[in-house]
């Protein structure tokens, strides 16, 4: 393709895309296709010769768009929002016009600096600490990624490194050894072999599984521990210290805690104060907040309580929130915040000579391979960029506070329906509830609500996921999730599904009352 063909497909491209748009609430929101169904229209065998492209564009509409669900759909409450917006489509399409791998600072200047500014506004946006400012000269400092779960795994890694170091510097003085006082302490092979055995991981039945992925991946315990329905399926500080202390009696190394903002399964949100009390009391522990979802509404001012951000504040060793989720940005931006930046390079700065640049030798610049595990990294600022301006700290807010707003009125007709209960406390634009009936079981109340939501997952015009709450005592609950928060949802949307949500409701209590 020359550049001329490129002006005319890249159009004709913008132009398929605005139809989209404008036909996208006549769409079912869920894509109907059978498992296969595109592996049967595509060839497996590559084409040898170049194409002309205006019949690969028309393949992505006749073969690809069938096998989408529509997540921009004004319908779609499944999950978490994914929104995009049109800023952020444009600064994706000037990013990978500029495409460079990004990692050291001379690889391109401005992608480096640019993300340093916008990861700056975002402190602002969000209310976070100073420390979290790279420019502030305390020592923390921001970074783009693709997911909570990489940054969930580089925390992991950060911590562990820091908690070795500290396990090398008592091996060092247990063996009368003078600790070096400057730069890194570098961590002895034997330390790090015998320590890293012992090391374990922690969060809550309700942490995502990132939690217990990044254990996984690292060959380390990672222990849910409990939560109950009547702390709002929060983690408590007691709970967190009772396990700690065990595990120290066995001989453990407690080095990472994850402490959630806004639960998956129903938005719940841990008691941070309590558990940074406990962290600060184990010189080894390190406490990450994810709030990938919920995160993005700390920049709407009556949601910093709540969401605990002051705790956050004082007692996170890093934070992440996804800009991708709720926050009006295309996937992939994920937001991570350290206080300090040294747990970061100390983990992860490996320099071979091929890589060293006079400005990083001279400090001058920030090379962010440092700051993640990959060494190539996508030039995201451009739509986070693209999107902050082009809807300011106000735009931000009025799309967050419309969707609380829905939620909040979801709320008030389902807690005035005696069919249904809600499970637990709405929070932000997610709402757990489930159906119930006078005299039904435990587990009669489950295969109810497992079968509404079966035959809710069958209809392509409604999308909602379900969950499952665990509280200590082992109790189990199913519940249906509706998550509100897509761009274009308005009110009528909420009712229009919920009305469908209502009748399939009716539909199974009546059938169950003809059987009795
Ligand atoms: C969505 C979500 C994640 C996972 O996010 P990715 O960016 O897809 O890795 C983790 N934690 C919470 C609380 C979430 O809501």
């Amino acid at each position: 393709m020359d550049v001329e063909q490129f002006r005319k497909a890249g159009y004709a491209a913008i132009d398929q895309i605005c139809d989209y748009y404008s036909s996208l609430e006549q769409r079912d929101v869920k894509s109907n296709v059978k498992p296969g169904y595109l592996l049967e229209q595509l060839s497996t065998t590559p084409p040898t010769k170049g194409e002309a492209f205006p019949a690969i564009a028309a393949d992505f509409q006749r073969l690809i768009m069938p096998g989408i669900t529509h997540w921009q759909h004004p319908k779609f409450f499944a999950y978490f929002p994914s929104i995009v917006t049109f800023e952020s489509i444009l600064g994706d399409m000037y990013s990978s016009s500029v495409t460079n791998p990004g990692f050291n600072w001379s690889c391109s200047p401005a992608c480096t600096e640019l993300e340093q500014v916008v990861m700056e506004w975002m402190v602002t946006i969000l209310g976070l600490d100073d420390v979290f400012r790279t420019s502030s000269g305390k020592g923390g400092g921001g970074i783009i990624g693709t997911s909570a779960s990489d940054q969930c795994l580089t925390a992991t890694i950060a911590a562990r490194e820091r908690a070795l170091r500290i396990l090398a510097r008592e091996h060092h003085s247990a063996n009368g050894n003078a600790t070096p006082t400057q730069g890194p302490t570098e961590v002895p092979f034997s330390v790090r072999q015998e320590s890293t055995k012992q090391l374990v991981m922690y969060g809550s039945t309700q942490t995502h599984s990132i939690g217990a992925k990044s254990a996984l991946l690292l060959g380390m315990p990672f222990r849910a521990l409990p939560v109950k329905a009547e702390d709002g399926y929060a983690l408590r500080g007691d709970v967190l210290k009772a396990a700690i202390e065990e595990d120290i009696k066995k001989g453990f190394v407690p080095f990472f805690v994850i402490g959630t903002v806004g639960t998956t399964s129903s938005g719940a949100v841990d008691y941070i104060a309590e558990i940074g009390e406990v962290v600060r009391q184990y010189p080894t522990m390190f406490l990450h907040i994810d709030a990938a979802w919920a995160g993005m509404a700390w920049a709407l001012p009556e949601q910093r309580e709540p969401l605990r951000l002051a705790e956050v504040n004082k007692y996170a060793d890093s934070i992440c929130t996804n800009a991708h989720k709720w926050g009006l940005v295309g996937f992939d931006c994920s937001l991570f915040f350290v206080r300090d930046r040294r747990d970061l390079t100390e983990a992860l700065d490996v320099t071979p000579a091929y890589l060293r640049t006079k400005e990083a030798d001279a400090g001058a610049v920030i090379d962010y391979r440092n700051w993640q595990l990959a060494l190539g990294r996508r030039f995201r600022s451009v739509k986070l960029w693209f999107v902050m301006r082009g809807y300011g700290i106000e735009g931000l807010q009025a799309h967050l506070r419309n969707g609380i707003n829905l939620c909040q009125d979801l709320t008030a007709v389902v807690s005035q329906d005696s069919k249904f209960e809600i499970v637990a406390p709405q929070r932000l634009g997610l709402l757990c509830f489930r159906l119930k009936r006078a005299g039904a079981s435990a587990s009669e109340l489950d295969g109810l609500n497992v079968e509404l939501n079966s035959r809710l997952a069958a209809r392509p015009d409604v999308h909602l996921t379900q969950t499952i709450l665990k509280s200590e005592d082992g109790g189990e609950i199913f519940c249906i999730r509706f998550a509100i928060g897509a761009l274009r949802t308005t009110k009528r949307d909420v009712e229009e599904v919920w009305a469908e949500v209502v009748k399939e409701s009716e539909g199974l209590l009546q059938e169950g009352a003809a059987r009795n």
